[in-house]
C-alpha cells in the first residue's frame, strides 16, 4: 500500500504547494494528448502531465522518436512558472504496444487463461523498461475489470471473470511494472467488467456487496502492491456514473482505503457528467478526481475549474488535495531527481537499452505466454503434429499480425496487415515447425486436396477491435434499456456485430472450414479472438480446435503447441457460450465451463459440458 506521506514528503509538498498559484495547480489537474499541445502550451500551462492516445505517435514511432518528444516536453515544463517535471502516460497494455519494434504480448485474457502471476510480473517488468527505454514514465495498467459477459468490447482486456485471480495477476503486473521503474494505473474503478449486455461505458446494477465482491475486490492487492495511480471508469453505478461519484472516489477509495496516490478520469470521461460542460467540470472535481485527462478540451477545462474556485463551487481544499496526491507521486517517483528523458539511464539514447527494446529475450517470454495461453477445446487424435504432415494452411488470420495482435497494437484499433508490426506470424512459425507446409494462395483453403494434403491448419476469427467498436449488441434496444438507468449522458459507439455467433458474423470462415473438411482433408481449427464466441458449427467440422485468443508477435509459440514442443496447458478464463444470450437474458447457455482446456489427443474423452 502507498504509505501516506512521511513527515519529509509531507514537508516538501506543503512546501512546495505554499509557492504555487491557482493557475499553476490547475496545470497539475490538467492532462491534455500531444496532439492537441505544442511545447509552447505546455511552457504557458505548466501540465502535469500529458498522454498519447492509442495510436497517437511522434515522429516515425521508434523509441529514439518517443524520448527526443518527452525531451522537448520537459525542456518546456522546466520554462514553466512552477517548473515542475511532467509525467507522460500512454496505454501500454500488452507490451508498450504504440510504440514500432515493441513485443507484443498476448492480450490479458490470454494471460488469465495462464494465471500465473510470475509470468505476469516478468511481462509487465519488460513492458515497464520499454516504457522507460521511449523515455515516459507511466502506463495505463493493469485493466482490472472482471467480465460479467463476454459481448463486452473490452473482454480481451481483462483477465477473466474470477475477482480473486484477477488481484493476483494485477498485483504481479504492478510489482513487475513499477519494479521495473514505470508507473502503473489500476483501472478502471469500479465495475466496467459488470454492465448490462456488457454494453461498454454502460451501467452496471448491482447492490454494493457484489460490487465490492465481485469488481472491487480485485483492487485491494494490487493496492496492496503500492500501485500509484488509479483511472475511473466511464461506466455508472446503478445509474450514477463514476466520474461524479464522490462516495466511490473520495469515501471509499480514498479515504476508506487509504490510496495515497492519483486518481485520474478517464478519456474525456467527465463529459459524460452533465450536458453542461462546466457543471460537469465541478462534479467531477469535487467527487475527488485528481488529474483530469481532457485530451482536447483542455483550455475549456482549465478555464471552468478556475472560476469554479473563484465562485467558491469548488473549494481550494480539494484542488490542495489533488495537487499535494500530485506531487507526492512525482516526489516518491523520484520525478524530481531525474535528468531530462533524453540522459535517463533507462533511455533508448543508451545503446545498450536500444539494444533491448523489442529484443529475443523479451520475446522468448511473449513466446512462453503465447504457449501457455492456448487453450484446446477438441481434439480427435489429430495433435500434436510430427511435422513431417504435408500441411494446407489457411484461414484469413493465418498470415495477419494485425489480426493475431488486436486493439491497441499501434492503433487505438489494431492493424489489418503485417506492414507495421515487426513478429511472426502464425504461418510463419508453422512453417519453420513444417518445411512442407504451404500457405493457400487466396487463404480460403480452395485447393484442399487429399493426394497433396494430410491435414489443414485453418486460422480464422475477430478482425481487430477497441473498447465499444468491440461490443455485441443484438439490437440497440439494449441501449436505451441500459442507458435509460444512466443519470448522465453515454457514448455508445457502433457494435462490431449483432451476435456472438462466429457463422453470422464471418461466415468466410466455417465455409473455408467446410470446403477443406468436404474435400476429405482433416482440419485443426485455431480461433483468433478477444473473447468467447458461438462456434458449435466450426467446432463439429474441425478434428481439433484451438482457442489461441490474441496472442501478439510471437506466432511461433503457437506453432510450437501445435507440433508437440510443448503441452497445451490454458484453461478458459471464461465460460464459452453454446448460443447468444436468448432475448430478455444477461447470460448465454455454456458449452464449456471456466476451467475447461484438454490435453492433446485427450479430445474425445471429456466431453462438452452442454
Ligand atoms: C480508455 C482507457 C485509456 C484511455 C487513454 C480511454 O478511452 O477507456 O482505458 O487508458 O482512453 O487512451
Ligand atoms: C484514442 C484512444 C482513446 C479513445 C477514446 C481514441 O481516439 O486514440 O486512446 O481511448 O479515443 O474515445
Amino acid at each position: 500500500m502507498q504509505a501516506k506521506p512521511s513527515n519529509e514528503e509531507s514537508r516538501f509538498v506543503t512546501e512546495k504547494l505554499a509557492t504555487m498559484d491557482l493557475r499553476q495547480k490547475i496545470g497539475q489537474m490538467t492532462m491534455p494528448e500531444r496532439m492537441h499541445i505544442t511545447t509552447q502550451d505546455i511552457t504557458a500551462h505548466g501540465f502535469g502531465s500529458v498522454l498519447s492516445g492509442g495510436g497517437s505517435h511522434p515522429g516515425d514511432n521508434s523509441p529514439l522518436d518517443w524520448v527526443k518528444m518527452n525531451d522537448e516536453y520537459w525542456q518546456a515544463v522546466m520554462e514553466s512558472s512552477a517548473g515542475i517535471p511532467l509525467l507522460f502516460g500512454v496505454d501500454a497494455v500488452h507490451g508498450h504496444n504504440n510504440v514500432k519494434g515493441a513485443t507484443i504480448f498476448p492480450h490479458n485474457l490470454a494471460l488469465g487463461a495462464i494465471g500465473d502471476p510470475a509470468l505476469v510480473k516478468s511481462i509487465a517488468a519488460i513492458t515497464g523498461k520499454e516504457v522507460l527505454a521511449s523515455g515516459l514514465e507511466w502506463s495505463f495498467a493493469p485493466t482490472l475489470a472482471v467480465v460479467q459477459n463476454c459481448q463486452w468490447g473490452r473482454t480481451y482486456e481483462s483477465f477473466g471473470c474470477d475477482p480473486v485471480k484477477n488481484g493476483e495477476l494485477g498485483r504481479a503486473f504492478v510489482e513487475g511494472m513499477q519494479g521495473a521503474g514505470a508507473m502503473a494505473c489500476a483501472k478502471h474503478w469500479v465495475g466496467d467488467g459488470g454492465t448490462c449486455h456488457g454494453i461498454d461505458q454502460g451501467e452496471t446494477t448491482v447492490d454494493w456487496q457484489t460490487l465490492q465482491a465481485t469488481h472491487i475486490s480485485p483492487y485491494l492487492p494490487v493496492l496492496e502492491a503500492g500501485v500509484m495511480t488509479v483511472m475511473v471508469s466511464f461506466n455508472s453505478w446503478n445509474g450514477e456514473k463514476c466520474h461524479g461519484n464522490h462516495f466511490l472516489i473520495t469515501e471509499y477509495l480514498k479515504q476508506e482505503l487509504g490510496f495515497a496516490g492519483i486518481v485520474v478520469s478517464d478519456w474525456d470521461g467527465i463529459d459524460y457528467l452533465d450536458a453542461d460542460y462546466d457543471t460537469a467540470i465541478a462534479k467531477a472535481a469535487n467527487a475527488g478526481l485528481d488529474i483530469f485527462m481532457v485530451p482536447e478540451r483542455w483550455r475549456e477545462f482549465m478555464a471552468g475549474l478556475e472560476r469554479h474556485v473563484n465562485e467558491g463551487r469548488v473549494p481550494m481544499s480539494r484542488i490542495d488535495d489533488a495537487v499535494s496526491r500530485i506531487l507526492l507521486t512525482k516526489l516518491r517517483y523520484g520525478l524530481f531527481e531525474l535528468p531530462r528523458p533524453a540522459e535517463r539511464k533507462t533511455a533508448a539514447t543508451d545503446p545498450g537499452i536500444a539494444e533491448e527494446f523489442g529484443s529475443v529475450a523479451s520475446r522468448s517470454i511473449a513466446r512462453e505466454a503465447v504457449r501457455r495461453s492456448l487453450v484446446l477445446l477438441k481434439d480427435e487424435g489429430a495433435l500434436p503434429l510430427t511435422g513431417q504432415e504435408r500441411i494446407l494452411v489457411a484461414g484469413k488470420n493465418a498470415n495477419n499480425l494485425g489480426h493475431q495482435c488486436g486493439g491497441w497494437t499501434i492503433s487505438w484499433q489494431g492493424e489489418r496487415d503485417n506492414t507495421k508490426i515487426q513478429g511472426t506470424s502464425v504461418w510463419q512459425g508453422i512453417k519453420a515447425q513444417a518445411p512442407g507446409a504451404v500457405l493457400s494462395a487466396n487463404l480460403d483453403g480452395a485447393e484442399a486436396d487429399t493426394k497433396e494434403h494430410d491435414l489443414a491448419i485453418v486460422v480464422i476469427g475477430e478482425f481487430p477491435y477497441a473498447e465499444g467498436m468491440g461490443d455485441v449488441r443484438s439490437n440497440d434496444q439494449l441501449l436505451v434499456e441500459a442507458g435509460s438507468m444512466i443519470n448522465g449522458l453515454m457514448n455508445p459507439l457502433e457494435p462490431y456485430s449483432r451476435s456472438l455467433e462466429l457463422a453470422q458474423v464471418h461466415p468466410e470462415d466455417l465455409q473455408c472450414i467446410k470446403r477443406i473438411a468436404d474435400a476429405g482433408v482433416p482440419v485443426v481449427t485455431v480461433l483468433v479472438s478477444g473473447r468467447p464466441m458461438v462456434i458449435n458449427r466450426e467446432l463439429d467440422s474441425s478434428s481439433a480446435f484451438v482457442a489461441a485468443w490474441l496472442p501478439g508477435t510471437e506466432g511461433d509459440g503457437l506453432a510450437e503447441v501445435l507440433f508437440g514442443k510443448a503441452e497445451f496447458e490454458g484453461r478458459l478464463p471464461l465460460p464459452w457460450p453454446a448460443a447468444d444470450p436468448a432475448p430478455g437474458e444477461e447470460q448465454p447457455k455454456t458449452l464449456f465451463e471456466v476451467g475447461y482446456g484438454l490435453k492433446a489427443g485427450e479430445g474425445v474423452a471429456r466431453a462438452r459440458v452442454a
